[in-house]
């Protein structure tokens, strides 16, 4: 075995990243447990769009952020939010992020992005057959929208990346959309169809029947917070809050926690937690036939299962800080100005934490410092979408397999090792 032992494979977080991993290896016949400090799909991956985004190829930062940045910030509808408190911890993270946003980088981000989301659909459809997940999977076109014609003339940038990545789309304007939807508002003079698109009814509760599958299949499910890995000649020990346990190998897909033990690894991309919110509404009067996206206030709005889901917003004050009120209050008008007229029962937000690393590209790889841990996590926007895949190449590289995709955009040391 490439990892070097026969034990089980620890995989440390039980989002959709870790249950993905942990089901791949199963698959590939390797015993798993999968530990998570909470219960299992409860991170990120609970609150999520729940879109499976394969045209997400085009990362937040792209070229002209600083020029869009102050109007994201203070304008009425912002979709940006800042805990002023946290900046001096944010800006090692900054820094790398803005430099990030040349033309240069985000073409290389793309290149590197599509590969892990192009065939998600495929990728979760493989993953959930024959498991308790395969009904929350919902192949569905996605919709972009815009105010009119020239608002989205103004994001010719990030649809010039996808066409470049092969995909197309049909341009809808004035009462072509509302002929798709009637339930928009007319405010929106201009939708961009994807189709082959897909969304998960939800998100949550798909995580668990994943790793629900997980022990199905014979591998454990344990409570646990990981506090260290300590390699050891045949595998490694984890400390944990329960306990020691010993595995042959690791893999660390802790998402936007995933700071401290990578470090410890080797791993040097910077990490923030990019806070996001979801709206959920129960009993609404009115959902989109499909998800949307409201391409000016950055949200998304989903037809999941409970109701209506409307996530987005970036919010930057890290890990321990409790929500904001503002950006809650910015998803109901937005919820009232997608949805003349909306009304609902009941309603609840939620805050997570996006995993991103400053080059908007996700960790997958083994440590440079121990050939017997692995890592990933980091996929930001794209977590869900990206899940399955990153678990089959997780599984691969643990199998000491030659992969068909070269995964040196993906290094865990590409900012420079053990700085
Ligand atoms: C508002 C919002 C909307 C989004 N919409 C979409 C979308 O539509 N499509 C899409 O593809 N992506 C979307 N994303 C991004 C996506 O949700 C994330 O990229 C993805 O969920 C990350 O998955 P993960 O498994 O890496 O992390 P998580 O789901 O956060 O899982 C990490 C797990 O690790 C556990 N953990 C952490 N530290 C430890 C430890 N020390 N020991 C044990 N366990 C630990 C945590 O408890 C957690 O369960 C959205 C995100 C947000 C916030």
């Amino acid at each position: 075995m490439a990892d070097g032992g026969t034990g089980p494979i620890a995989v440390i977080g039980a989002g959709i990243v870790g249950v993905a991993c942990a089901l791949h290896l199963q698959r590939a016949g390797r015993d798993v447990v999968l530990i998570d400090k909470g219960e299992p799909g409860e991170g990120a991956s609970f609150g999520n769009a729940g879109v499976l985004a394969r045209c997400s190829v085009v990362p937040v930062a792209t070229p002209g952020i600083m020029t869009k940045a102050p109007g994201m910030l203070f304008g009425a509808d912002g979709p940006l939010f800042l805990k002023w408190s946290y900046v001096p911890r944010l800006l090692p993270w900054l820094i790398p992020y803005l430099r990030a946003a040349k033309r240069e980088t985000v073409e290389h981000t793309a290149r590197h992005l599509a590969p892990l989301v192009v065939d998600s659909l495929d990728e979760h459809q493989d993953l959930a057959r024959g498991t308790g997940a395969e009904k929350w999977i919902r192949p569905s076109p996605y919709l972009f929208l815009y105010r009119d014609r020239a608002a989205f003339d103004g994001d010719a940038f990030g649809w010039g990346l996808r066409r470049a990545h092969g995909f197309t789309w049909e341009i809808l304007e004035g009462a072509a959309v509302r002929d798709f939807d009637p339930a928009l508002s007319p405010d929106y003079g201009c939708a961009v169809m994807l189709q082959d698109h897909a969304y998960i009814g939800d998100p949550g509760r798909y995580v668990k029947d994943l790793a629900a599958a997980v022990v199905a299949g014979g591998g454990s499910v344990r409570r646990a917070a990981v506090r260290d890995v300590t390699p050891g000649a045949d595998g490694v020990t984890l400390d944990t809050d329960t306990g020691p346990v010993t595995a042959a190998a690791a893999v660390l897909a802790a998402g936007a926690w995933s700071g401290p033990l990578a470090r410890r690894f080797g791993a040097n991309v910077p990490l923030e937690s990019e806070r996001g919110y979801h709206l959920e509404l129960t009993g609404p009067s009115a959902r989109p036939r499909v998800p949307v996206m409201d391409a000016a206030r950055k949200f998304v709005a989903t037809p999941v299962d409970a109701g209506l889901r409307l996530a987005g917003i970036v919010e930057f004050g890290g890990l321990d800080a409790p929500p904001s009120a503002a950006p809650v209050a910015l998803l109901q008008r937005g919820a009232r100005a997608l949805l003349p007229g909306l009304t609902y029962e009941q309603e609840k937000s939620w805050l997570g934490h996006r995993p991103a690393p400053a080059d908007s590209l996700p960790v997958i790889g083994r440590s440079p410092l121990c050939d017997k841990v692995f890592f990933a996590y980091g996929h930001h926007h794209v977590g869900l979408t990206a899940g399955p895949k990153t678990g089959r190449l997780v599984a691969q590289l643990v199998a000491g397999l030659r992969l068909n995709l070269d995964l040196g955009a993906y290094r865990p040391d590409r900012f420079g090792q053990g700085a």
